[in-house]
């Protein structure tokens, strides 16, 4: 890859970046509202409960990306953005421009996502290569 379009991605890691922490910072405020809501009215406990379970939820999807674009801004300085982790295929630049912080190739995360027992998608960018086991033959 150049350095024009690894400008250009940067670019958009930063920009992604940039509306997390606003994103968190919106949930941190809503959180707030949640606890203020509490004491005002203890009756609704499954809500407020249920609320911040959701918050919660939101959080860790939210810090999980934050790493993963700090991840790819890493890749980027050692000149390895691109490249898929598990193959070391380059990674279609189509995919790059809907997912900036992917670090697999559209069949090595395919094939993650059919490996994983969980019953949700592999959010791009979490499978570590040593976490990706060959299954044994
Ligand atoms: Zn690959």
């Amino acid at each position: 890859m150049d350095d024009k379009k690894t400008q250009k991605f940067r670019l958009r890691l930063l920009e992604e970046y940039q509306k997390l922490i606003r994103s968190i910072n919106r949930n941190r405020l809503a959180e707030e509202e949640i606890k203020l809501e509490n004491t005002e009215d203890e009756g609704d406990l499954a809500t407020i409960s249920h609320n911040k379970e959701l918050l919660y939820n939101l959080h860790e999807s939210d810090f999980q990306r934050l790493k993963s674009i700090q991840e790819a801004l890493k890749r980027m300085d050692r000149g390895e953005y691109g490249e898929c982790v598990r193959c070391g295929e380059d990674i279609n630049e189509k995919r790059l421009m809907a997912v900036p912080w992917a670090t697999l190739c559209i069949q090595c995360q395919e094939e993650a996502e059919k490996e994983s027992a969980s019953p949700r998608p592999v959010l791009a960018g979490m499978l570590k290569p040593e976490e990706a086991e060959e299954p044994e033959i």
